[in-house]
């Protein structure tokens, strides 16, 4: 690859400049366009969706009986959707914008199992690998009781092989949760940002964590490099998974789901906007395909990235997707928002999705701070920073003029819009974790 030539480039794009210094920024890419159109770029379809829906419920005999506490879900991994209408009123005083229409929140943050948006993707891949070595061994069926794996016999059988993956946190602990449950080795290379008590978490289930004094992509490239090594060690690629991405995409339909039975009406008169903190890019990218396949073009995506790693912004931006990093750009890619904090975006992700998206935007740490005690004072709901990015989305969008004119989104319009911002996780925060985030708002 030829090197940077970084003038030309901000010449080209001065949006990079405001990048660079580190300006909180909102771009709304010209080119998204509709399904129609941009689906054949995805090169994936409903029938891959129902494909992951369908091994999910397979899924769920197991799930009920290895973590009890997804009884209650009949063994689906799924969270709960919460109006946060004061969440809304500090929103509009903090930026001096009204925000008309609900604010709702989705609480991936307290998905059972681990507590982030990873138990989508993360949990999907282990399982689909774990079917597949059961299938091909002549062990499991697909119209088994799959609650039999939940077994000695069973774990013998899945202790001959191994699963590794890079992450700076909350992957691993989906991953590593998971494997450990079914019987796997598991290997979780953590890159220097990911926090102590998840590292001792995925220890106390017995996973072995490795850990790099750099960042996540030094954390994935070793990850990988060792799996190679092992020809019974299967290797989760954040980086480039379709199966991963496929677990996040089933969130679709189950919002879809919600949305029904909250009585909740998306089309062209009452639109969807739906603001998703971005790191590598899967799990958005995942669950924006999800919910672009359940509601059609009535539903807006927009990803929001920490000042200090705009990763996706800046390789859809400029066309480079993958082969542009952070840190070209003299971004130093760290920042408090865990899972974020990801210099080089999927180019995967980056080109199947970005005719379906319809904007990005970076939001600083201070400012995840500000609305992590926020939401905690006024609706008593506690998340990890990285969660809070999605809150200033609909102040972006109130603001747009030009966007909201190319989709005929009138005022009358944006006062009956629903504007979901997806919680990513902080469910399993240790209490005096939470209280050290508690006390960062404050300052
Ligand atoms: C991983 C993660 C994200 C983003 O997911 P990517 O697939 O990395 O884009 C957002 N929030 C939290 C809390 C995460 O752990």
């Amino acid at each position: 690859m030829s090197t940077l030539n970084l003038e030309q480039l901000t010449d080209d794009f001065p949006l990079v400049k405001q990048l660079i210094a580190l300006e909180e920024v909102c771009w709304f890419n010209p080119n998204s366009t509709t399904l129609a159109e941009g689906l054949p770029y995805v090169g994936l379809d409903q029938t891959d969706i129902r494909d992951a829906s369908d091994r999910l419920k397979r899924f769920a005999p197991y799930l009920m009986k290895a973590f009890p506490e997804t009884a209650v879900s009949n063994g689906i991994i799924e969270s709960d959707i919460v109006a946060i209408p004061e969440m809304q009123r500090a929103l509009a005083a903090h930026y001096g914008t009204e925000i008309t229409g609900r604010l709702l929140l989705k609480k991936d943050s307290h998905l059972p199992i681990s507590g982030s948006i990873k138990a989508r993707g993360g949990i999907y891949e282990v399982l689909t690998h774990a079917e597949q070595l059961a299938m091909d061994a002549g062990l499991l069926t697909s119209s088994d009781d799959y609650s039999k794996l939940f077994s000695d016999d069973f774990r013998d059988f899945f202790k001959q092989y191994s699963i590794a993956v890079g992450s700076t946190g909350n992957l691993g602990m989906s991953i590593g949760i998971m494997s450990a449950k079914l019987g796997f080795s598991v290997s979780v290379h953590m890159s220097a940002d990911a926090r102590e008590w998840k590292k001792r978490k995925l220890r106390s289930h017995g996973v072995t964590v490795v850990e790099y004094a750099q960042d996540y992509g030094i954390a994935v490239a070793q990850g990988r490099k060792e799996a190679e090594q092992d020809p019974n060690c299967f290797f989760i690629d954040d980086e480039n998974s379709k199966t991963l991405f496929l677990g996040y995409s089933v969130a679709g339909e189950r919002v879809k789901q919600q949305f029904n039975e909250l009585g909740i009406t998306v089309d062209a008169e009452h639109p969807l906007f739906v603001y998703l903190p971005c790191g590598v890019g899967g799990g958005p990218g995942g669950v924006a395909f999800g919910l672009k396949m359940a509601f059609g073009d009535h539903v807006h995506c927009i990803f929001a990235e920490p000042t200090h790693s705009p990763c996706m912004l800046l390789g859809v931006h400029t066309g480079l997707h993958d082969g542009i990093a952070v840190q070209d750009i003299g971004i130093d890619n760290v920042t408090a928002a865990d899972g974020l904090a990801v210099g080089r975006a999927s180019g995967f992700v980056g080109r199947a999705m970005e005719r379906l998206l319809d904007g990005y935007y970076t939001i600083s740490d201070e400012r995840m701070y500000r609305h992590l005690g926020e939401l905690n004072q006024y609706e008593n709901i506690q998340l990890e920073p990285s969660a809070l990015a999605g809150m200033p989305g609909p102040v972006w969008v109130t603001n747009a003029q030009a966007y909201r004119e190319r989709f005929q989104l009138d005022a009358q319009t944006m006062n009956n819009a629903t504007h979901l911002i997806w919680a990513t996780g902080g469910g399993m925060v240790p209490d005096e974790e939470m209280a050290a985030y508690l006390a960062q708002s404050q300052d």
